[in-house]
């Protein structure tokens, strides 16, 4: 049977032929799913209902080889996709203006290296370009970053060098420049003279702060040494000499201080800054999603943006101080330079005006005067308690009287002495008149004034005075007051005097303080 035979061939032809396009199709569609499946894997993280969908389709195709079933997920699927579009775009334009900003806000900032600002324009021109995809800016950012990271070196470094070297050198030029002048007026004999030569000579090389307070002291040392013991007014200059000297040396050493304190914090946010654009970095190169990485950019912008902030602002800060403390100790050594030009006048006239008492050889009233116009600018610079005290031989005239003149003389030579003796350095003792004496205290209030003041007259009290081979006890009475911000300096004697009479009303051979 041919036809049979022919029809039989036929069908097994045609069922091959079929078989063969069966699995002709099997395996396209399997090449197709696996591209599929492939390309929606690198998708994955765009977008999460994106991903879901992706998931599907994935599963879908991993199943069977239904065209049909996957029409559906098909439809879905672009429709996010056309969704996802849209929203790139609008994302490309947002991290093209973040970086821009970022960009701009670093080209604001100053002492930029010029390479740096040339790159960086060059960047910024580029940013300018649209791209066709957000991660086109990837790199752009990875740039930016890089030039963050070089601007905040070289702007570490500046700070490091500049500030505090150029202020301590600054300072210590301006000491060595007034010590040089203050050098200059002191006109000394012989040896002295050599010591201030060797002095002036170290100030031509730049001195540290130590070695420049060091020839300060020796300065005050030679003058010391050179001076008449009797010229009181020496001692005068010496105090104010002293006092600029010591302030200078505070206003240093307290600025210095608070720079400290603000070059840490500065350094603090250095790091704060550094650390952010490190993890800037970081975290755009493991940003798995377009979202993300907007996010990220624009939060770490933000706060880089602020520290840089902060950053100038303690800048400022830190420049302000030092022109505070400049000022502050120009004003005391343009003080100390006057104060030294009426000195050397003194020096020069060679007739001081004595100041001392020819009988007691204690300072005399014109010297008290003196020193009390010195503590009173003292106490009004430094506002530390100063008190007066005055003191007043019990029933000297009988002394006098029975025992002839020069035996009084002699008796107030000797309280004169034990009164002086009996009182810190820095105290001040003068005869006032008479059998009158006045001592200052300065920084000592009224409180801890009767201990020293009772100390005194039991000492006066001991001391054994013979006259004629008459054992004679003398006392003496003390009244005292304190200097008030309301107070004259003739007040504050005036109530000490006051004091003083009511210790005499009340019996003598004691103290009196009235407030
Ligand atoms: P009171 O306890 O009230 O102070 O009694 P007083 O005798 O000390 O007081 P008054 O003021 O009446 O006398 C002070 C006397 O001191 C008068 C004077 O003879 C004597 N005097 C003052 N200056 C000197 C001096 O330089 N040498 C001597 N030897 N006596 C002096
Ligand atoms: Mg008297
Ligand atoms: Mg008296």
């Amino acid at each position: 049977m041919p036809l049979q035979d022919d029809l039989k061939q036929q069908l097994t032809n045609a069922i091959k032929a079929r078989k063969t396009l069966e699995d002709a199709y099997e395996s396209q569609f399997k090449i197709l799913a696996q591209f599929v499946s492939r390309l929606s894997l690198v998708c994955k993280g765009v977008d999460i209902e994106l991903d879901n969908r992706l998931a599907k389709l994935r599963n879908v195709l991993a199943k069977g080889t239904d065209l049909e079933k996957l029409i559906p997920f098909i439809n879905d699927t672009s429709q996010s996709l056309q969704l996802l579009d849209a929203k790139q775009q609008r994302d490309i334009k947002q991290v093209q203006h973040e970086l821009n900003q970022a960009g701009k806000l670093l080209q604001q900032q100053k002492g930029l290296p010029d390479q740096l600002r040339r790159d960086l324009r060059a960047l910024l021109s580029k940013v300018a370009e649209p791209p066709a995809t957000v991660q086109a800016f990837l790199p752009h950012l990875s740039s930016l970053t890089n030039l963050y990271q070089t601007a905040l070196q070289a702007q570490q470094q500046l700070a490091n060098s500049s500030n505090d070297d150029v202020r301590y050198g600054h300072i210590c030029r301006q000491i060595s420049v007034e010590l040089t002048n203050l050098l200059s007026e002191l006109a000394f004999a012989d040896k002295s003279a050599a010591q201030i030569a060797i002095i002036r000579k170290s100030l031509l090389d730049s001195l540290p702060i130590e070695a420049l307070l060091d020839a300060c002291l020796q300065t005050i040392t030679i003058i010391v040494a050179s001076i008449n013991k009797e010229r009181l007014s020496a001692e005068h200059f010496l105090l104010q000499l002293n006092d600029a000297l010591s302030s200078v040396q505070q206003a240093v050493s307290l600025s210095l201080k608070s720079s400290d304190k603000l070059q840490q914090k500065l350094s603090v946010l250095n790091q704060q800054i550094e650390q952010q654009i490190i993890q800037l970095s970081s975290s755009t190169k493991s940003a798995t999603s377009l979202e993300q990485l907007k996010e990220l950019v624009s939060q770490r912008l933000d706060s880089i943006s602020s520290a840089l902030n902060s950053k100038e602002q303690l800048e400022t800060e830190q420049r302000h101080l030092m022109l505070q403390t400049l000022t502050g100790m120009e004003l005391r050594l343009n003080e100390l330079e006057s104060e030294a030009l009426t000195f050397r006048s003194k020096l020069a006239e060679q007739n001081f005006r004595s100041l001392q008492d020819s009988l007691t050889e204690i300072p005399n009233r014109a010297a008290f005067d003196e020193r009390l116009e010195l503590e009173i600018k003292r106490w009004e610079r430094y506002q530390t308690p100063l008190c007066i005290a005055l003191a007043d031989v019990d029933l000297f005239k009988k002394i006098n009287d029975n025992f002839g003149h020069s035996a009084g003389d002699k008796t107030l030579k000797v309280i004169a002495k034990a009164l002086q003796q009996g009182l810190r350095e820095t105290d001040f003792i003068a005869r006032y008149g008479g059998e009158e004496f006045v001592i200052l205290f300065p920084e000592t209030p009224l409180d801890e004034l009767t201990a020293p003041l009772n100390k005194l007259r039991e000492k006066i009290k001991n001391i054994v005075f013979t006259f004629k081979g008459q054992k004679v006890p003398i006392t003496i009475s003390f009244g005292a007051s304190q200097l008030t911000a309301k107070d004259s300096s003739r007040q504050v004697f005036d109530r000490a005097d006051e004091a003083l009479y009511e210790a005499k009303k009340a019996g003598r051979d004691r103290v009196v303080l009235k407030r």
